[in-house]
């Protein structure tokens, strides 16, 4: 049986997280917690918190941090992620939002936190080909589109641009990384909890690359806590 893992994915926009997530999410057979996609669904389903949520996210700014953490409070209590754990994608953004984490997590905390570098020329590359689908967020790229006219190859949903992929909004989001995001590795660091992870490459040399390293922090863990 494969364990579970409680893990955290960080990296730029365009990293490729949200692809890696969800490789990771089968591959430990726990759930993807993407916030971007939560959010995306709540501005979809016109909830107080997706109208709320709309206007930052379009500009590329970040939701402020209460709305996210009772957000993301309720997703964490629920049993699924209780049991076998969790990849959360894009969630901690901020030192704010990490300590919050923590404090939610007690006492087991977390396994491991990845950090998938990738240079900031290669993903502005990306952004700019990605296409995404607006039911599921299964994500696509010109270079690797759906099999047939930008229908989603999972659920049938339409593949489209989002809609905060424009040159300024991403700007702006890479801007916010640099100054609030990009600290948390080091912060992870600090406590031991980071391994620096190489994002180029083929989907899947960077999934091995990973999944090598979480198993190998599992037995690590195990020789130091029998
Ligand atoms: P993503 O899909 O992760 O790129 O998120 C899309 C947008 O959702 C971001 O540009 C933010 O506006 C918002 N968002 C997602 N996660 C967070 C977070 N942890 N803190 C603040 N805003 C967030």
């Amino acid at each position: 049986m494969i364990p579970g893992a409680r893990l955290i994915v960080l990296g730029k926009q365009g990293a490729g997280k949200g692809t890696q997530c969800v490789r990771l999410s089968h591959h430990y057979v726990i759930p993807h917690i993407s916030t971007g996609d939560m959010l995306r669904a709540a501005v979809k389903q016109q909830t107080e918190l997706g109208r709320e949520a709309k206007r930052y996210m379009d500009a590329g700014e970040l939701v402020p941090d209460g709305l996210l953490l009772s957000m993301l409070e309720g997703r964490l209590a629920q049993d699924d992620t209780r049991g076998r754990g969790f990849v959360l994608d894009g969630f901690p953004r901020t030192t704010v939002q990490a300590e919050a984490l923590d404090a939610l997590l007690a006492p087991r905390g977390l396994d491991l936190v990845i950090d998938l570098e990738v240079p900031t020329s290669l993903v502005l590359e990306r952004l700019a080909g990605r296409r995404v689908c607006v039911d599921c967020g299964t994500n696509y790229s010109v270079a690797a589109p759906p099999k047939v006219d930008w229908i989603c190859d999972v659920c049938g949903g339409e593949v489209v641009q989002r809609p905060d992929d424009t040159e300024a909004a991403i700007q702006r989001r890479l801007d916010l990384y640099e100054k609030e995001t990009a600290p948390l590795v080091s912060w992870y660091e600090g406590s031991n909890r980071l391994v620096r992870v190489e994002g180029t490459g083929t989907p899947d040399e960077v999934t091995d690359r990973i999944v090598r390293v979480v198993d190998e922090s599992r037995r690590t863990k195990v020789v130091e806590h029998p």
